[in-house]
């Protein structure tokens, strides 16, 4: 059995940022990564944009070929780990191939949710995550006339962007009573829902799906409001799960992802994890930029330093055509607020206070000003100092 000092499952970013700072640290020490998918790291970002753009794969990919060569990293690309015995410090591939580690690192990620309702397994009832999901989503909706796209939330709302790009008629379907709830105030998430309107898409607040229609193809959804939607596609995009499978029945500690301290060590001596598949304070991140900073920590502290990782301030910021929207801190709980508006621009912005400090802040029409307001609330600065910069919100 070949043994190796670190082992990665997943090639994520999570995983491939472990593999890249291991060898910062350690360039004699072999690295393995496997992954169940037939590529090397890609940026699974873009996936939504290339819903309606023609592409090739290597656009996508992070690194090429040649830099796994060069930093002597080795990949099993459409390998799945089937079984990890921790007693033993090995895994089992689906090909009954084992594999030693020394260091172990689990970035299996996440998957789409698709509730469970009735009818979900229907042709046409779709979640993107993977290249390989992109390639059958093209084509299945390509013979499409209307799509729905069930979730309202940032990639929803780009995936259904999107699509409406190929000129397909778009349907929304939100369970909250606005769109972006997280991210908008009920306010500036009705000025997005009107300008989603006027760009000729259908949205349905407080609604979720009860049923899929349609004998063997979807062709409609029943609403919990009783409402039936006719759709040749549906594209569910409301949540993911973290892939905790392979875990299951071992010993290491799991919720709704794994459990990591702040240095992403499980429960497990010599195993870590990172990115999607963790959990951090009960919940789980799902984010490219998090999953990138985990992997980095996950893989400096495999290789001998000691890092911690510590929670960026979460900011969202989102770009449809003409509509920019950019939302940073917490916006829901706060003691004061200002606003600055130009409606001949349509410009809205709004800055969220707590005892005096900036916590967050919603920049709508024209987002130049992101990176200072980021700073702003992620430092809380006093809201003096920042209005006296910003004299427009006075
Ligand atoms: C369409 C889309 C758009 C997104 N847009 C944004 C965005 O705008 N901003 C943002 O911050 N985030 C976005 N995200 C989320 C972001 O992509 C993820 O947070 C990030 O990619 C997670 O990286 P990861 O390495 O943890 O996991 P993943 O990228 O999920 O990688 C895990 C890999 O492990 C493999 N694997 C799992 N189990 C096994 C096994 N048993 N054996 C072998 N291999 C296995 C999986 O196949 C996968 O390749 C988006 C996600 C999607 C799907």
């Amino acid at each position: 059995m070949e043994k190796v000092k670190y082992l990665i499952i997943g090639n994520g970013i999570a995983g491939l940022s472990a593999a890249k700072e291991i060898r910062n640290n350690d360039n004699q020490g072999s690295i393995t990564m496997i992954s169940s998918e037939a590529y090397h790291t890609y940026y699974r970002v873009r996936l939504t944009e290339y819903l309606s753009k023609d592409f090739r794969e290597e656009e996508l990919l992070v690194n090429k070929d040649s830099w796994y060569e060069e930093k002597n990293i080795k990949v099993l690309l459409n390998k799945i780990v089937e079984k990890i015995d921790i007693d033993n410090s090995k895994i089992r591939l689906d090909d009954g191939v084992e594999i030693g580690y020394e260091k172990l690192l689990l970035a299996t990620g996440s998957r789409p949710f698709i509730p469970p309702i009735a009818g979900k397994f229907k042709q046409g009832v779709l979640a993107l995550r993977t290249l390989r999901d992109l390639r059958y989503i093209r084509n299945y909706f390509d013979k499409c006339k209307n799509i729905t796209v069930i979730g309202g939330g940032l990639l929803g709302l780009e995936a259904a962007w999107s699509l409406k790009r190929l000129g397909k008629n778009i349907s929304i379907v939100e369970f909250a009573p606005y769109l972006l709830p997280r991210q908008l105030d009920e306010e500036l998430s009705n000025k997005l829902k009107e300008k989603l309107e006027e760009e000729g898409f259908k949205i349905y607040l407080s609604s979720a799906a009860e049923e899929i229609l349609g004998k063997d193809r979807a062709n409609g959804i029943l609403l919990n409001n009783g409402k039936e939607l006719k759709t040749d596609g549906i594209l569910f995009s409301v949540g993911i799960r973290p892939n905790v499978d392979l875990i299951r029945d071992t010993k290491i500690e799991f919720n709704k992802g794994i459990i990591v301290d702040k240095n992403l060590r499980t429960n497990i001596e010599n195993i870590y994890a990172a990115g999607d598949v963790v959990e951090i304070d009960g919940s789980v991140i799902g984010l490219w930029t998090s999953a990138n900073e985990q992997g980095k920590v996950a893989g400096a502290n495999m290789s001998g330093k000691l890092l911690e990782y510590t929670e960026a301030k979460l900011f969202t910021s989102l770009l449809l055509g003409d509509i920019k929207l950019f939302s940073v801190g917490e916006i829901r709980e706060f003691d004061r607020f200002f606003e600055y508006k130009d409606e001949s621009k349509d410009i809205h912005h709004k800055l969220f206070t707590t005892r005096g400090k900036l916590t967050g802040g919603i920049l709508f029409g024209d987002t130049r000003d992101m990176g200072k307001l980021k700073r702003s609330v992620t430092e809380k600065i006093d809201i003096n100092s920042y209005l006296e910069d910003n004299i427009q919100f006075k």
